[in-house]
């Protein structure tokens, strides 16, 4: 487990390199829901995600000689884009790994955002392979995107922007995939809040620990493409932290379909006037969806990146049918 004051400390470490993101009140949803309802914004967060909190967490705590030689990850998503931003702003360099499969538009972000990008191999297996060679041929560090003490850590720090903000919150609703962000949350409004509950939102295909908090173990499960790409993949079989901090802090865990999560990218859009990627739009499906009905307020719903590709952005306000888009 994380305790509070680690998460504390992650604070005064990164607060320099990354923002506060605002907590707004949602007339419409609290109107909607019958109680209470305020956005943590973290969509605005430097390189469009949550994630950089927990990345620059980790890079400050390597040693000088570490950050000399660099970190290395495998995502072409949000996490390669928040450790390539982190590694560059603390002095350091990143190094992402990426199939030869993954589109330009994508490689060119990561280059932007300073990493230097390797091509290797038709898979995101051979991507991680390479990882794994230059972590023990040129001694880089491996920053995994959820699974690793610091980078929940860091996660947890939205967590203490939430408990500040809101002294009377009584539920969290946090987006759920390796369980990073959750179990940083978690941790924090836990021991700050005790009667606050915690509920995770993730899609309902492919929900990893989801299926692993039922089996009790983590377990593999099939992946399916989803509105919210940000939310795939597994837990990791040899999940160490994430698994039991979820498993033990979460009071709830909600699924949503592709229509809630397409439903909930245009309610932020055409009400709250934010553009979020299905990701970070869970929790708003869920509010929606009426799964929720029973939630007393005040309730803090997190909105988690806005990292979408703005075409199916576009099709998806114009409520094509997105059944087209994901499939
Ligand atoms: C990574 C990510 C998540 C899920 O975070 P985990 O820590 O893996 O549970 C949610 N939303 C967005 C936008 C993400 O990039």
């Amino acid at each position: 487990m994380i305790s509070l004051e680690t998460i504390e400390q992650a604070r005064e470490r990164i607060v320099k390199h990354v923002s506060s993101t605002p907590l707004v009140r949602s007339a419409t949803l609290s109107e909607l829901v019958g109680t209470q309802v305020s956005l943590k914004l973290e969509h605005h967060q430097l390189t469009g995600s949550f994630k950089l909190r927990g990345a620059t967490n980790a890079v400050l705590q390597l040693s000088q000689l570490e950050r000399d030689r660099g970190v290395i990850a495998a995502s072409t998503g949000n996490h390669g884009r928040a450790l390539s931003y982190a590694a560059r702003a603390v002095g350091s360099r990143a190094t992402i790994c990426m199939s030869r499969l993954v589109p330009e538009n994508k490689v060119s972000e990561i280059r932007r955002l300073g990493a230097t990008v390797r091509i290797v191999g038709s898979s995101q297996d051979d991507a991680q392979q390479e990882v794994e060679r230059l972590v023990a041929e040129d001694g880089l560090s491996m920053i995994p995107p959820f699974d690793h003490p610091h980078v929940i850590a860091g996660q947890g720090t939205v967590g203490l922007e939430i408990a500040e903000a809101m002294p009377d919150v009584a539920a969290v609703l946090v987006p759920l995939s390796g369980g990073g962000l959750a179990a940083g949350v978690a941790a924090t409004v836990k021991a700050m809040r005790p009667a606050a509950k915690v509920i995770g939102v993730t899609m309902d295909r492919g929900a990893a620990m989801k299926a692993s908090i039922d089996a009790g173990h983590p377990v593999q499960v099939t992946e399916y493409c989803s509105l919210a790409d940000s939310l795939g993949g597994g837990i990791g079989m040899q999940n160490a932290w994430t698994f039991p901090m979820c498993k033990a802090l979460l009071d709830d865990v909600v699924l949503v379909n592709e229509r809630e999560i397409a439903a909930g990218i245009r309610h932020a859009y055409e009400y709250e006037r934010e553009i979020v990627e299905g990701a970070g739009a869970v929790g708003i499906a869920a509010l929606l969806s009426g799964k929720l009905a029973h939630l007393k307020g005040p309730v803090a719903v997190v909105l988690s990146g806005q990292n979408i590709d703005m075409t199916l952005h576009r099709n998806v306000i114009n409520g094509l049918d997105i059944a087209t888009e994901v499939d």
